[in-house]
């Protein structure tokens, strides 16, 4: 289903020039690919935008369209840019340097524009957030062009004083009003707010200066990193245009879920079984640390929900190096399903207990022992 383009720039059908322009651009803002990168229907909804205004944005397409809707268009052999793109670079190339993509993000006007910021995301193990680790990230990005160190002219060949603005970047409309002369200022179309263009286009990048790469950097990351944490890493984002220093990367790192542990700060939380007549007489179990499994003692008479503390097990602090510690709640368990020679024992064995059994010790209140549950 294609949807009425006026509908899916949110305009009415009798929005001027301006006002579609000015209603692309922040949609285009809104939803770049970029700043979406966890949206997958960002991506459409900027297609779709791009569509709208390709057709709203020229005078005989949207005349076509007011007239004959989209089977006009068809008829006529239109077809939309904004669709069948693979990738980020696509969409990118299509718009890049033209004037909806160049405004969109406030780039016109010349001066020295700082790049864009790239997000991009990591999963690691728990285990490596743990130890530290290097991992590879591979992104796309604008880059200065090589060939041309982003003159955007063929190598060798001049740059020249832009013709449509004499070299001032800046163009004067003039309309007259009720009120008098009314001067607008707007970045030169022709080059971009720069004054000057190349005579022959770098073969390269088109004489933009600028091209999507793909890039591959490994990323240290720090041990004791918790999930969901971000690596800002300065000057590793998109190209800055005409001499403006690069945006950064920002790498998200996830910490996949490890089934052994919870975690809580520096702190993990493992739980062990102990079957009931184990934990009255004592016993040793095996419990898994980042370190391997280890051995601890189950002392005879353990409680349910008793917790056995690992001192410096658990995970660093970040640049201090300092682990937390790891704690092991004993579940102890009441066996199900009994056969009835273990109906025999366990009858025989409530008939032989005495109130010494059952007593509390010191620190086992009602109090503490739903303080020790809570902790
Ligand atoms: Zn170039
Ligand atoms: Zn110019």
């Amino acid at each position: 289903m294609r949807r009425d383009p006026y509908e899916v720039l949110g305009v009415s059908p009798e929005a001027g020039d301006a006002e579609i322009k000015k209603t692309f651009r922040r949609l285009a803002r809104e939803l770049h690919p970029d700043v979406n990168r966890h949206d997958p229907e960002a991506e459409e909804k900027f297609k779709e935008a791009a569509e709208a205004y390709e057709i709203l944005s020229d005078a005989e397409r949207r005349a076509t369209y007011d007239r004959f809707g989209f089977e006009g268009l068809d008829s006529r052999g239109y077809s939309s840019q904004a669709h069948g793109f693979g990738s980020f670079s696509d969409i990118f190339d299509a718009f890049f340097g033209g004037d909806p993509f160049g405004a969109a993000f406030g780039r016109g006007g010349g001066g020295r524009v700082q790049g864009g910021d790239i997000a991009v995301e990591v999963e690691i193990s728990l285990a490596d957030a743990a130890s530290g680790t290097a991992t590879e990230v591979a992104y796309e990005l604008v880059d200065t062009c090589e060939r041309c160190h982003g003159n955007g002219a063929e190598p060798g060949t001049p740059i020249e004083t832009c013709p449509t603005c004499g070299g001032t970047g800046r163009m004067r409309a003039v309309t007259r009003t009720a009120f008098g002369q009314l001067v607008r200022e707007h970045a030169c179309e022709t080059c971009g707010g720069d004054g000057r263009i190349p005579a022959e286009p770098c073969s390269e990048c088109g004489g933009r200066g600028r091209r999507a790469v793909r890039k591959t950097l490994q990323v240290d990351i720090p041990a004791g990193i918790a999930d969901e944490q971000r690596i800002r890493l300065a000057g590793r984002g998109h190209a800055g245009e005409r001499g403006g220093p690069p945006g950064d990367l920002y790498v998200l790192v996830r910490v996949a879920e490890d089934e052994r542990f919870l975690r809580d700060g520096s702190h993990l939380v493992t739980v062990v079984d102990v079957p009931a007549p184990a934990a009255a007489l004592g016993t040793t179990v095996t419990v898994p640390t980042l370190d391997g499994e280890e051995e601890i003692e189950v002392a005879a008479g353990t409680q349910p929900g008793t917790v056995v503390t690992l001192r410096g097990r658990g995970m660093p602090q970040i640049g201090r190096g300092r682990r937390g510690d790891q704690q092991v709640v004993l579940n102890v368990v009441v066996p199900r399903k009994l056969s009835g020679r273990q109906r025999e024992l366990l009858e025989e064995l409530r008939e032989s207990l005495t109130p010494e059994n059952l007593e509390e010790q010191a620190d086992e209140s009602l109090l503490s022992k739903v303080k020790r549950a809570l902790r």
